[in-house]
């Protein structure tokens, strides 16, 4: 896969203070991601589902990208994202892979991410 075309990851941290993330060290992670697996690049947010979030979603989102977001409950992302990319032509059901990393440690999270790396790898074969 060309490097313009390599997933995205971005990681939502629910404003920082919720007690879902206590376990994830949100940097640990982005560095794993970015130093480990095939992706564009690895960021955070600090809450994507409120106005900055419709509007980060907007400036970054293409159509056709892929993006590996973790963050709450997939159905909620998907809710709470899906109008915003949308409105600049993306498609969240087709471009995100939305994952639950709330309650878990650093290394399960690293664990999880990773697993959808490999998948989307596969599919590229
Ligand atoms: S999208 Fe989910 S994880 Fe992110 S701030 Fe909103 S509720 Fe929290």
């Amino acid at each position: 896969m060309s490097e313009e075309n390599l997933p995205r990851f971005v990681q939502c941290m629910c404003r920082g203070d919720c007690p879902g993330f206590t376990q994830l060290n949100v940097w640990s992670l982005l560095n794993y991601v970015r130093n480990e697996l095939d992706v564009q690049y690895a960021i955070v947010h600090p809450q994507l589902c409120v106005d900055d979030g419709d509007r980060f979603w907007q400036d970054l989102a293409k159509p056709g990208v892929t993006y590996v977001v973790g963050g709450c409950d997939p159905k909620m992302q998907r809710k709470m994202y899906k109008d915003a990319l949308a409105a600049v032509g993306a498609d969240f059901d087709k471009q995100v892979i939305a994952l639950d990393l709330r309650n878990m440690p650093t290394e399960e999270a690293m664990k999880k991410v990773t697993d959808v790396f490999e998948k989307l790898n596969l599919s590229q074969d």
